[in-house]
């Protein structure tokens, strides 16, 4: 296929620096490999962060299995994004969220990075929140999807380490980018987890 690299160029010459940055952190990899330079071209010429080309970097180049534990332990060591304090490791944990509305229950599991007491309270917190407000909605809420939430909490909580561990190294290659990108601005990163958490 052939790229019209000029025609290329002078859309990311009009995009936001906002729309621009995100492009660096995270779709480096679906880009083609000609479209690349261009990207750090107009980094460059707007004098953005520096950084950024050690998050390209990283979308292109093979990482070593030694690199993803490095990044998890990097997001292990950050401040808890949800309560700001610092006592132990970040730690992965699944939400399970059942709601039923007038016409539909809704059954949402999303993943949550935080400290092990967040995470586990907001765990808490959701059964009995699903036990509560999910129930209602018939037939899906009183007989599929509340019994199934409470019930995947126990079975969970049988497995959390190994679904905390996964969690982590499943954030980490995801979001390679951006980790490399601001891998010294811990804040950065854990205003990034926070997005995430409450995506
Ligand atoms: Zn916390």
């Amino acid at each position: 296929m052939e790229v019209n690299l000029d025609k290329i160029r002078e859309n990311y010459a009009q995009m936001s620096d906002l729309k621009l940055e995100r492009i660096a952190k995270s779709d480096i990899a679906s880009l083609h490999p000609d479209v690349v330079p261009i990207v750090k071209e107009e980094i460059k010429k707007r004098g953005l962060d520096e950084n950024l080309y050690r998050g390209i970097e990283a979308q292109t180049t093979e990482f070593t299995e030694e690199q993803v534990y490095a990044m998890r332990d990097k997001i292990k060591s950050l401040s808890c994004p949800k309560c700001g304090e610092h006592k132990d490791d970040l730690y992965g944990g699944i939400i399970r969220k059942v709601r039923s509305y007038i016409v539909f229950t809704s059954y949402q599991t999303k993943s949550l990075i935080a400290c092990r007491s967040c995470v586990e309270g907001e765990r808490k917190a959701q059964l009995i929140k699903n036990s509560l407000l999910g129930w209602w909605g018939f037939p899906w809420g009183l007989f599929i999807h509340t019994p199934h939430s409470i019930i995947n909490h126990f079975l969970d909580l049988r497995k959390r380490e190994e679904t905390s561990e996964a969690l982590l190294i499943g954030f980490a290659l995801e979001n390679i980018g951006e980790l490399t990108t601001n891998w010294e601005d811990e804040d950065a990163l854990v205003e990034f987890i926070h997005h995430h958490n409450n995506q």
